[in-house]
């Protein structure tokens, strides 16, 4: 039973709350949930639900259904976001929009070996470096690993290289000694049900990834979740790494389908581990995919320099190679899954160790306190602008509306906001060109980021509103025609146009009306309490609006961006009006061996029959031959206008 207090409850009416419960025959823990501070009763108390709830401070009183009460949805239906580390090393999320990958060897085999493989999974774009300094083998005569000199290599190859670590806690006499070297505790499947390891583990309040036990149910494997956050910890990811089955081909058989399971039972992330699920190099990655396809929140994959000479698990160790092929991959299937592959600054010098790396976090600003950095975008809450930013910037991003497409550039240009998305194009219907000019009417805002997310339009409506009770649809234009199959079946509907999708949301939760629909994201719907009527009506599955990120130019890039180089420029030119200039602009280009992945050409304001090319163009890893580019177009165009470089989205 959960009891979630008032928000200005006094000390003195919640413990009356604890002894009430107490003398009821619960054990009771206190604790955050969210924005919630809720007390867990557990045990085999009786009390009446209905007296509990009138006792002063309580808010409200949730008797759940399920033997794990802190660890369930019915409890926090919002998504759990953990965080790892901070402070030496870049905060790291799991969980929400993100994809986190998790790499490193199954063993710290050496100080050297650990910092090689770090830096090469960083590389590839790891963010949490995993390894093991206590090993809990099947066989006593394997290697048992380095122990604490291990867990001290691995903490210094993960500052050397900027990523938190997580390594497996085997005793509970442990817990203490390594508490200041990881970042976080992993719970091996071994150890998934050693109760007194996770009573302490969980006492320590630090994250804690726990595998499922190779013969676990999910609810077992939930119930252990429970055993942690019930001793104190809130911040547990679950990680399914393959279940004993009679198949023995492969070592352990994924349980894909326990991932949308879990995730339907519980608001914990669920990451996967598909090395030990299959225990075979060559399927591991097409099974770490179909867990991303599954919904999974990541993955931790053990990657090895030499899988041949690993001193454990070198059979299921990927080649840095495969790894980096298994990350290409993932990045260019999260937009599908509505996610973002999650990247995080770098140290700027290897090696250099924390020192540096601490600095160079406070000269620019913060990644774990991205609440920091505002942004600004055109529209309501629950517009897909909006989604693009928690994508980027996080879900506790600061979030600043404006109602009109250049207040995003002037919020940018006064220094209101870090940052604005302003969106340029839908992969169904084109440039918004409006949005496009926007650039040129204001030269000192620029390009830092961008980001393609895929839009799913749902018809939302009132509770109480059926198909056949809808007459009126309103979204905004560009909703219309994304979704004109569905609407075409339809030919009664009157479509009214609004501003922007979200607007079209709110306006039918002020009305109540059971005959107005709206076209818009779910998000939109959950926010007003609304009905989805019908999810996925665009007309094309592979639909995508690109948002370009702006700042002012010259500001510092906002740090949720991560330090990666850019490989993307987007330009501006005209051309004299002669027979071959524009084919001499895109020889340059050519001959650079540059890829141009765009070009339109605009109408120039105020000359009627003159236009302007909007073009994006590869940056090559050579940064002294793009700018001799740039120069030599410089050169040859009539007018030219650099919008800004940044990190392509796929
Ligand atoms: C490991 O991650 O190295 C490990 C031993 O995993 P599991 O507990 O899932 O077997
Ligand atoms: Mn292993």
């Amino acid at each position: 039973m959960i009891v979630v207090l008032q928000k200005n409850i006094t000390t003195h009416n919640k413990e009356l709350i604890h002894i009430y419960l107490k003398d009821r025959g619960f054990s009771v823990r206190e604790q955050n949930l969210g924005d919630d501070i809720i007390i867990g009763a557990f045990g085999k108390g009786v009390a009446d639900i209905r007296e509990l709830g009138i006792l002063p401070g309580v808010e409200r009183v949730t008797a759940t259904s399920k033997p794990y009460e802190l660890a369930s949805r019915e409890t926090k239906n919002e998504n759990t976001i953990v965080t790892v580390g901070g402070g030496s090393t870049p905060a790291v999320k799991i969980g929400g929009s993100r994809i986190t990958m998790i790499a490193g060897p199954c063993a710290v085999e050496g100080k050297e070996k650990i910092m090689e493989i770090a830096a090469m999974i960083r590389e590839s774009g790891a963010v949490i470096l995993r390894g093991g300094a206590f090993k809990p083998r099947s066989s006593p005569y394997s290697f048992q690993g380095l122990g604490m000199k291990g867990l001290e290599y691995m903490k210094a190859a993960g500052e050397a290289y900027g990523m938190p670590i997580v390594t497996e806690i085997v005793s509970p006499e442990l817990a203490e000694p390594m508490k200041d070297l990881t970042d976080m505790f992993q719970i091996g499947a071994r150890n998934m049900q050693n109760f007194e390891l996770l009573k302490k583990v969980g006492s320590l309040g630090k994250p804690v990834l726990l595998k499922r036990g190779p013969s676990a149910t999910i609810e077992e494997w939930l119930l252990s979740a429970e055993y942690l956050m019930a001793s104190g910890t809130k911040d547990v990811v679950l990680c399914e790494r393959g279940i004993r089955t009679f198949e023995t081909y492969t070592r352990n058989t994924l349980d894909i389908s326990a991932i949308p399971v879990v995730k339907g039972l519980s608001h914990l992330p669920v990451i996967v581990d598909p090395s030990h699920a299959v225990g075979i190099r060559a399927m591991v990655s097409a099974a770490g995919l179909s867990a991303i396809a599954a919904g999974a929140d990541g993955l931790a994959v053990e990657v090895h320099q030499k899988p041949d000479e690993a001193f454990s698990d070198g059979a299921q160790s990927l080649f840095p190679e495969q790894f980096e092929k298994l990350m290409r991959d993932i990045e260019a299937m999260a937009p599908v899954m509505e996610k973002e592959l999650l990247r995080t600054p770098k140290p700027h010098f290897a090696f250099s160790g924390s020192a540096v790396f601490a600095q160079e976090q406070n000269k620019t600003s913060k990644t774990d306190e991205q609440s920091e950095e505002q942004i600004v975008f055109c529209g309501e809450a629950g517009a897909y602008a909006e989604q693009a930013i928690m994508r980027v910037f996080g879900e506790d991003s600061k979030r600043v509306k404006v109602d009109t497409f250049p207040g995003i550039f002037d919020a940018v240009l006064e220094g209101k906001a870090q940052a604005g998305v302003v969106p340029v194009e839908n992969s169904l219907t084109g440039s918004i060109h409006e949005n496009y000019d926007l650039f040129l009417r204001y030269p000192d805002v620029v390009i830092v980021g961008e980001l393609k997310l895929r839009i799913v339009h749902c018809l939302i409506a009132d509770e109480r509103a059926d198909m056949d009770s809808i007459k009126i649809i309103r979204s905004h234009p560009q909703g219309f025609a994304q979704c004109k199959d569905f609407l075409d079946k339809h030919p009664d509907w009157i479509l009214e146009p609004v501003t922007t999708t979200a607007s079209a949301v709110a306006s039918i939760a002020k009305d109540g009306a059971v005959k107005v629909a709206a076209i818009a994201a779910e998000a939109a719907a959950k926010i007003h309490g609304l009905k989805v009527l019908r999810e996925g009506i665009e007309t094309n599955p592979l639909n995508y609006t690109r948002f370009l990120i702006i700042a002012r130019r010259l500001a510092p890039v906002p740090s949720s961006l991560g330090s990666a180089k850019p490989n993307k420029a987007s330009i501006v030119f005209s051309v004299q009006d002669e027979p071959g200039s524009l084919f001499a602009c895109l020889k340059i280009l050519s001959d650079k061996g540059l890829n141009l992945s765009k070009l339109e050409s605009r109408p120039i304001t105020g000359k009627p029959w003159e236009y302007l090319f909007y073009a994006d163009v590869s940056i090559p890893d050579s940064e002294e031959s793009f700018d001799s580019v740039i120069e030599e177009l410089k050169a040859k165009a009539k007018d030219f206008h650099f919008l800004g470089s940044y990190r392509a989205s796929l």
